[in-house]
């Protein structure tokens, strides 16, 4: 089988109500970004039950075509039968590509779909190229390869190919692209497939289900989120502070800018100051505040980084941000390089002038 003979760019995308979840109208703008570079059809990729209005809706967002098993038994996420169901779509119609959403489900589905397919998975990327490779040792060039971009494990943003395997897997965390606008106007392919389901793939069977309690902390609906990194355990003069007063600081300076501004504000923090576990910010400064690569992604209308250095993985959460203010009383930080607005200062000096200036309205 020649790799030539794999064609478009697949989306596998997860129904909400008559239309898609918000991550995977994301990952079809993606799948339409790489398609239209390649010249070949984005593809939306569902399975579930009674899904008549949600695929009409999929080639609204933008899908040229959609591949789609619409069956009682797959009415509800079971991770046997769709990923056998998806293999199976695969094997048939070989796409170029096949992207999923990096939440808890495609984290569950895309792997098992991957081994199965004997193909790579480059797994919770930021965004997407199409490129030529080269591999030196067979001093082979590879066209139109699908470059899977992502933060590595130490300080950079890493590339990863798929050259001589189809199709290319990529999962995308959400929240890195824009939802294409709906157009009812579209018209598209829709393909349908019929499985038969198979024994085998109940073995694991839904006992319960239970609603799991939404977090009171909205990062991605604030209109400001102020962080707070390692900087915050010490003053300018290098004197250690408690950083509970850089907490209540910032949660008074929200609330004046809420007051004054009516601005919808939340507190977020680095994954180093989350892991450092000080019982100061005992229950305040939990995961659910984490912006970066293992934790939320968010593009507020400001963002404030206060006492944070500018890592690759916290700048991967927050660059989509409209406006960076930057606090840090290193000249040289990171941070400043994505700054809009830099206060090269005392974080202890700027948290309570700010404060003071928005008291006085
Ligand atoms: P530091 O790097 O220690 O920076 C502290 C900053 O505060 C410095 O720039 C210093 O100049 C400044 N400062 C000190 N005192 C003051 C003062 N008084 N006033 C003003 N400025 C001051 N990190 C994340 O945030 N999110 C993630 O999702 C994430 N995921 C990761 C995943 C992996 C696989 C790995 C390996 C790492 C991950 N990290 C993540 C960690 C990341 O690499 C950094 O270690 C972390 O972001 C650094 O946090 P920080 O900026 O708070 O601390």
């Amino acid at each position: 089988m020649s790799l030539e003979q794999y064609k478009d760019v697949w989306a596998y995308c997860v129904r909400e109500g008559d239309s898609l979840t918000r991550p995977s109208l994301e990952i079809l703008a993606a799948a339409r970004k790489v398609a239209d570079k390649i010249g070949q059809k984005a593809v939306a990729v569902i399975l579930g039950h009674g899904l008549d209005r949600v695929v009409e809706n999929a080639i609204a967002h933008g899908a040229d075509a959609v591949v789609y098993a619409d069956e009682p038994w797959l009415e509800k996420y079971q991770c046997l039968p769709y990923t056998r169901v998806l293999c199976e779509m695969a094997e048939k119609m070989k796409p170029y590509a096949f992207l999923f959403v990096a939440d808890e489900l495609g984290r569950d589905l895309s792997p098992r779909v991957a081994y199965r397919l004997n193909t790579g998975l480059a797994t919770d990327n930021i965004d997407l190229a199409v490129e030529d490779y080269y591999f030196g040792p067979t001093n082979t060039t590879y066209r139109n390869i699908l470059a899977q971009i992502r933060p590595d494990f130490a300080t950079r943003v890493a590339k990863i190919y798929t050259p001589r395997h189809r199709p290319q897997m990529a999962s995308i965390r959400p929240g890195n692209f824009e939802p294409l606008r709906r157009d009812p106007s579209r018209r598209g392919e829709l393909i349908r497939f019929r499985p038969t389901p198979v024994e085998e793939d109940f073995k694991v069977k839904i006992l319960e289900e239970a609603i799991q309690r939404k977090s009171q902390i909205d990062l991605e609906g604030a209109d400001i989120i102020i962080s707070l990194g390692m900087g915050i355990l010490r003053d300018g003069e290098g004197n250690p502070r408690n950083p509970r007063e850089a907490f209540t600081l910032v949660s008074e300076i929200l609330e004046l800018i809420r007051r004054n501004y009516g601005l919808k504000g939340e507190i977020g923090a680095t994954r180093a100051l989350i892991y450092s576990e000080l019982k100061e910010l005992e229950g305040l400064i939990t995961s659910e505040r984490q912006v970066g690569q293992t934790g939320r992604t968010v593009a507020p209308q400001i963002y404030i980084a206060v006492g944070i250095s500018g890592a690759v993985q916290h700048k991967v959460g927050m660059i989509k941000s409209k406006k960076i203010v930057a606090i840090n009383s290193d000249r040289d930080a990171p941070i400043f390089e994505l700054a809009h607005y830099a206060i090269k200062d005392d974080l202890y000096k700027v948290l309570p002038r700010l404060r003071s200036l928005l008291a006085e309205g």
